[in-house]
């Protein structure tokens, strides 16, 4: 395959993925490629695209209400290996010698943005292109696992989480298509992200979707309040489970040992929790630290996701074979 077949291949794959919530390939497939892709756009980086799909976010997609975001909502840069773990915390460590960063599940869902007005949940988008998503209000509304209103004196705060699926709501949503003759998910992932997308609150809260914080994006905080967009994100993780919302930090870690012990821990444990994860993610910690290091076109600079190698993707596959 040459480089325009594989952008092509893999514009098609993400279209079924992002846009119809109905993958045609494994994650595990689709990576190889895109991996594949990346190499190839090294060796010729004449040759890249802007609309090439290691330029663009997600899906582009919107068919309800769009909602732009004020604050781009970003992919992650994916890796493979503890060598380049251990060359991203050197990057980072180059540049700031005190960075301490935070360990957290990489759960495997939809991103969400939810916008808090004077403690008031306001507004809930997915993130679409990066730039415009949907607006998934009423949906979000009905679930139990968000906060409607919390304790703050903060006007303005905009968090970040993913919206997802617990494996046995996933399994209980199948059964309840299958009896009713209708199609099958093919994984947690696209159940919840069908879910989300339609306008049904009754439907979201039914199938229980959940949703697990993993950012502050914006707060218009005063400086050297805990929420303040220059100070650390374990603490506003802290202020936010103080407030009754789930969060994904699950180690600080300032050496690359503790980084390290921190993903093995959460791979190894990631067939016990219930619900899916697609890798860990690993983030400086200090907000202005991150505003230093920037961004790249579709990723910022100050984290990655570790992916786990392959496991036995049953579910998927079984479902797609049901499905065929
Ligand atoms: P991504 O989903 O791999 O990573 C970015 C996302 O991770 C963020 O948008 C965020 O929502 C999420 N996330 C979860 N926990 C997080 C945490 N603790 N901190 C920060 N972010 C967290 O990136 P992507 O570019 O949207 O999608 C690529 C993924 O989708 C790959 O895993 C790929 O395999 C899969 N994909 C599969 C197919 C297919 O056909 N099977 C097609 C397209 C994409």
């Amino acid at each position: 395959m040459n480089i325009h077949e594989l952008r092509k291949k893999i514009k098609e794959y993400a279209d079924a993925y992002y846009n119809e919530d109905a993958p045609l390939v494994t994650d595990e497939e689709y990576d190889a490629l895109m991996h594949e892709l990346r190499r190839l756009e090294a060796e010729n980086p004449e040759a890249v695209a802007p609309d090439s799909p290691t330029q663009v976010v997600g899906g582009k997609r919107v068919l309800g209400i769009p909602v732009e975001h004020k604050v781009p909502m970003l992919s992650l840069l994916d890796v493979f290996s503890d060598k380049e773990v251990k060359d991203f915390l050197n990057d980072v460590w180059a540049s700031f010698p005190d960075a301490a960063f935070s360990v957290e599940r990489k759960i495997d869902g939809l991103s969400l943005s939810l916008v808090y007005e004077d403690g008031v949940l306001i507004q809930a988008s997915t993130r679409g292109d990066g730039h415009m998503g949907e607006d998934v209000t009423e949906n979000v509304l009905a679930l139990n696992s968000v906060p409607k209103r919390i304790e703050t004196d903060v006007h303005h705060l905009e968090l970040r989480g993913e919206c997802f699926m617990s494996e046995a709501d996933f399994e209980r949503t199948n059964e309840e298509q299958l009896a009713a003759g209708k199609k099958l998910f093919a994984n947690p992932r696209n159940c919840a992200a069908g879910t989300l997308r339609q306008s049904d609150p009754m439907l979201a809260a039914k199938r229980n979707l959940q949703v697990i914080i993993f950012n502050v994006q914006d707060s218009d905080a005063d400086a050297g309040h805990t929420m303040d967009m220059n100070g650390s994100h374990w603490f506003q993780m802290d202020y936010l489970k103080q407030r009754g919302f789930v969060t994904a930090n699950a180690f600080w870690a300032h050496e690359e040992r503790e980084v390290l012990a921190g993903i093995e821990y959460i791979g190894n444990g990631r067939a016990d929790l219930g619900y899916p994860i697609d890798g860990a993610v690993v983030k400086v910690d200090s907000l202005r630290q991150r505003r230093e290091l920037g961004e790249r076109t579709k990723s910022p600079k100050w984290a990655i996701a570790f992916k786990y190698p392959a496991e036995e993707k049953s579910t998927v596959l079984r479902n797609i074979a049901l499905q065929t």
